[in-house]
């Protein structure tokens, strides 16, 4: 029988953590949220809570529901502290280094049956999984930005996954009232796969001038009826992850078509990541947002 999963840790509370910690939280389970710093676990339950009292100003949620679900999340500055969770998943920095260290280290304090996830945007489950005593535990559990509002959930299986351990991960999925779909292990799995070369080529659109930043996401909200234009959804998807997971595209299939636009590349250099860090292709430092280019 797949193992049923009442306490979950996660690692990272950016903020895909912190989206995944509210959705666990919601759904009855309890959460353990993990970061560098305890700022950082503050500042995701600050969003957390900004959520959830927009939810309580439409009627969704009562007080007591919103200080229930807000007392379930709580801080665990140290790996030690995870030793009860069912599923621990791991939401940190879209880098494989930090990535291997955190599973390298964790897996020591966890239950032996408890499942470790990795919501990694491209990064390969069964070479993540290859640094845990028992890869076969492991699986990718793909969250989209933002979680709360965000109806699909990607399933990766690495190479070594057991079938219960699947089962459990699907069922955790529909208990978040959330759809999964099945992906297998290769570069940025489904999603990414198609969405990522989409922007990328819309990044290469306005270095190349054929439109401004404003004309390109204009022409795709208008012409093809996306909800939101590619440079804006790339500064709400973070720069830094956009790049990181055109990377992995291009050294995985090794095809010259993933090849990173340079314009992104000097962004991130910049330190300019989209929303997180208030300016990418646009400024939002103002009132409006003010496209940078
Ligand atoms: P983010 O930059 O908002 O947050 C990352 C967090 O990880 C930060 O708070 C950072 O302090 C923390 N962190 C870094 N190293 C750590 C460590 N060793 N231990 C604990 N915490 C650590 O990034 P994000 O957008 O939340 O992305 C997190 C993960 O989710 C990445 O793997 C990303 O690819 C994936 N993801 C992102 C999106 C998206 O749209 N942004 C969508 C799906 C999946």
């Amino acid at each position: 029988m797949a193992l049923s999963i009442d306490t979950v840790g996660v690692i990272g509370a950016g903020q895909m953590g912190a989206g995944i910690a509210q959705v666990a939280a919601q759904a009855g389970m309890s959460v353990l949220l993990n970061d560098l710093s305890e700022d950082r676990v503050h500042a995701a339950l600050a969003t957390i809570n900004g959520h959830l009292s927009r939810q309580v100003q439409r009627g969704q949620l009562d007080e007591p529901g919103r200080n229930a679900i807000l007392e379930r999340i709580q801080f665990a500055p140290t790996f030690d502290k995870l030793a009860d969770c069912d599923l621990v998943v791991e939401a940190a920095s879209e880098n494989e280094e930090v990535k291997r260290k955190i599973f390298t280290s964790l897996r020591a304090f966890m239950k032996p049956d408890a499942i470790l996830a990795s919501n990694t945007s491209s990064i390969s489950i069964t070479r993540l999984a290859s640094v845990t005593v028992n890869p076969e535990r492991f699986i990718g559990i793909h969250f989209m930005n933002p979680v709360p509002r965000m109806q699909l959930v990607e399933l990766i299986r690495g190479i070594a996954t057991k079938d219960d351990t699947f089962e459990a991960a699907k069922n955790f999925v529909i208990r978040l009232g959330k759809t999964a779909t099945m992906s297998e292990d290769f570069p940025a799995f489904i999603v990414n796969r198609i969405l990522l070369p989409m922007i990328n080529e819309a990044v290469y659109t306005l270095y190349e001038g054929v439109g401004s930043v404003e004309a390109i996401d204009t022409a795709m909200r208008l012409g093809a009826n996306h909800p939101m234009g590619p440079l804006q959804l790339a500064d709400f998807i973070g720069l830094d992850t956009c790049l990181a997971v055109m990377q992995v595209l291009h050294e995985g299939l090794a095809d010259s078509k993933y090849r990173p636009c340079p314009l992104l590349v000097k962004y991130v250099e910049a330190g300019w990541l989209g929303r997180k860090t208030q300016r990418g292709f646009y400024d939002y430092r103002g009132e409006h947002p003010v496209p940078t280019r």
